[in-house]
């Protein structure tokens, strides 16, 4: 048996220091970076010293957004494309190596909610839903893990997922509900291929967050009570409370750390 002290550790070169989660000289994706949780990853990202792509279809809010992480002093760039489109994410991800150098993070969070019966679910729902929140992911996923691997330095891919991707729920989201789930099982899956070019795979799975996404739930107030009382904490999330969860997955804080679901939902999952 070896001894302990010499160490199975292959990671010898492990330092523990202050800059565990500095992100300095590190090129990431925010899809969906222009609002709510994606823009607040942005700014998150930036802050820890990271550029930043900002990716979404509205140009206002995302070069908006874009401006916002110059303000903290990295570069950043808003590339307008849908992630429902193969040919626009692989044209982002390139995009990116060229005007930046390299990739090093992808965060998946460009998403879209769903409110209709399961009963009264059209197919053109059930593929608008599965296009952005699953395809969409897939094929980014894709065309950024491309550029990793030919950069030979490894990466990370985060998923935004959800609550909704291990429970269920009545309100009229079964389509986002079998989204999320392929989610947290496709982040599995890509964890064990893409492992040998140690690119990390991760998800998180945020509980009910102010956003645009939950707005016709907050001007429900007997609705909204309900769904807060889920919650352990008995209240929703904001925005930045996703930072410290990413930025963590996104650093050499968690490099033995992949294809796991890190919930982010103040106690949604734990009753
Ligand atoms: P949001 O406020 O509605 O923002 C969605 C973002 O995604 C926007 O930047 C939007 O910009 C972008 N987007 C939507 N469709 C896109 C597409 N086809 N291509 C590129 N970008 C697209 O949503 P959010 O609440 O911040 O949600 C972000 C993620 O967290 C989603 O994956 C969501 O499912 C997940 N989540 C949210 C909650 C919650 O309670 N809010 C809870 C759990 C999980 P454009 O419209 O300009 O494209």
């Amino acid at each position: 048996m070896p001894n302990v002290d010499q160490g199975f550790c292959r990671q010898e070169q492990f330092r523990i220091s202050r800059d565990l989660f500095d992100l300095t000289g590190k090129v990431a994706i925010v899809t969906g970076g222009s609002r709510g949780i994606g823009r607040a990853i942005c700014l998150g990202l930036a802050t820890f010293g990271a550029d930043v792509v900002v990716l979404a279809r509205d140009r206002v809010t995302g070069e908006d957004a874009a401006a916002r992480v110059r303000e903290k002093g990295t570069r950043s760039l808003f590339i307008q494309a849908d992630v429902a489109d193969i040919a626009e994410t692989a044209r982002a991800a390139e995009r990116t190596r060229a005007e930046f150098g390299r990739l090093d993070i992808l965060v998946n969070n460009a998403g879209i909610g769903a409110q209709e019966p399961a009963e009264k679910v059209t197919s053109a729902e059930w593929d608008a839903i599965i296009g952005v929140n699953l395809k969409g992911l897939f094929f980014m996923s894709q065309a950024a893990a491309k550029v990793m691997i030919d950069q030979g330095e490894g990466g990370r891919i985060i998923n935004i997922a959800s609550i909704f991707g291990i429970v269920g729920s009545e309100l009229g989201a079964s389509v986002y509900h079998a989204s999320k789930g392929a989610v947290v099982n496709l982040t599995r899956a890509l964890a064990c291929e893409w492992a040998k070019y140690n690119i990390l795979v991760n998800s998180i799975g945020p509980g009910f967050i102010v956003t645009d996404m939950t707005k016709a739930i907050q001007e429900m107030p007997v609705l909204a009570e309900l769904l807060e009382k889920r919650h352990a904490l008995g209240r929703f999330g904001c925005p930045e409370e996703i930072v410290g969860a990413t930025v963590f997955l996104a650093s050499r804080a968690s490099t033995f750390v992949t294809g796991e679901n890190l919930f982010v939902d103040g106690g949604y999952t734990a009753w």
